[in-house]
């Protein structure tokens, strides 16, 4: 059965329809990141005012604090957190790698101690699925393991092997046809391993395909090598996911080549550390340059912060530690990502992508952070963890 519908297609790049239970969404999409079920330092009501269909919610998060029972008892995720729109959660495979303490990973599946406070936990696939089935998300992740970087051949292999089982498991747990389960393709920086996790989960019949455990501190390179290894043989009838990214230049990237859905947690983290994106790049509003700039973030954006502050007055909010700094600046960058994957899909729309593609290239500058804030080297774990 075809998950998306394709709209129009201009070279790898295509236009699409995800239809879930709560809403239609149009892809090319990045979902902002609602570890909590909630997008920091929003409310629903805005990212609705602003077009956003879907938000990312992680499992592991909801699960250990305040339990995916208790979501289940208030009604599930969307009535709990009072959004109608999509959601997709993260099945808690990279958080449990990532955050988690003294794990220990066996065949069946995880133990590990939560990061809150040290108690002691195990997941398996049938119970991630379980999880994100109590939480409501219209869209599942499997359960997967994320390979460190760098990681062997042998241990890649052992760990394509066991994502393969734990995908078969995970779609055996599911019991509510209402919601999608997408498969991971792992494979870490090694192209015959991408191949056969990608060929292992085709086989068994997923609604959509991620691409994951790419952005764990690679370079961008290697990472690019490995979508476009495992892209084409991706069932054009699917919708692709690549987990985790990133910044704009990535999601042009990204759409080019023939990837559905986004989701990072850049445009808000990046938000809260006065980093704000504008069609010229980032600037940092906490620089001395912006203290009496009269002039909006950036000129031709029609978000709210943009239409009613100057640089000035943001600067004196993030400067001063005010709280509503953190609102302003995240309406205005999810805004202005959100207009972007709009801008993405009108010119697959009208056959111009590929004119959009080299315009963009050309014009977008990384911004005033690119040294100060080196999450991509090393340290880019926590890109996906923080909301
Ligand atoms: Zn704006």
């Amino acid at each position: 059965m075809n998950t998306i519908a394709l709209l129009k297609q201009e070279g790898h790049a295509r236009l699409g329809i995800v239809r879930t239970g709560h809403g239609e969404i149009e892809t090319p999409v990045f979902m902002p990141v609602g570890t909590q079920g909630i997008v920091k330092a929003t409310s629903p009501r805005d990212l609705k005012n602003m077009g956003i269909k879907v938000i990312l919610a992680n499992a592991y998060h909801l699960y250990l604090r305040p339990g995916d029972h208790l979501v289940r008892e208030m009604g599930g995720i969307h009535r709990f957190a009072g959004w109608d729109g999509a959601v997709l959660t993260d099945s808690g495979g990279y958080q449990v790698f990532s955050l988690g303490v003294l794990r220990e990973i066996r065949e069946d599946g995880v133990l590990f101690q939560s990061h809150i406070d040290g108690s002691r936990h195990f997941l398996s696939p049938e119970k991630v699925v379980e999880v994100q089935e109590n939480i409501g998300a219209d869209i599942c992740m499997c359960f997967d393991e994320c390979a460190p970087y760098p990681s062997s051949y042998e241990y890649t292999s052992n760990s394509v092997d066991l994502t393969s089982r734990w995908a078969e498991r995970c779609k055996n747990a599911k019991k509510n046809d209402g919601t999608m389960l997408f498969g991971i393709v792992q494979g870490g920086f090694y192209r015959d391993l991408r191949l056969k996790s990608a060929e292992e989960l085709i086989k068994m019949d997923f609604d959509g395909y991620a691409v994951g455990g790419l952005s764990v501190g690679e370079p961008k390179s290697i990472m690019w090598e490995m979508v476009d290894t495992v892209v084409d043989m991706l069932p054009k009838d699917k919708p692709r996911y690549l987990m985790g990214l990133g910044f704009p230049e990535d999601i042009v990237e990204g759409a080019r080549k023939g990837i559905d859905m986004f989701d990072c947690v850049i445009p808000t983290r990046h938000a809260r550390n006065g980093s704000l994106f504008t069609r010229n790049g980032r600037i940092n509003i906490k620089h001395a340059k912006y203290v009496k700039d009269e002039s909006p973030i950036d000129e031709q954006c029609q978000c709210y912060t943009c239409r009613t502050f100057s640089r000035a007055y943001l600067r004196h909010l993030f400067v001063s530690h005010e709280i509503s700094s953190y609102y302003l600046n995240t309406i205005h960058n999810i805004f202005f990502y959100n207009n972007l994957m709009q801008t993405i899909r009108e010119a697959i729309r009208e056959g111009s992508f590929e004119t959009f593609y080299e315009a963009f290239k050309g014009e977008w500058k990384g911004g005033e952070l690119q040294d100060e804030y080196s999450i991509r080297d090393g340290h880019s774990g926590s890109i996906r963890t923080g909301g």
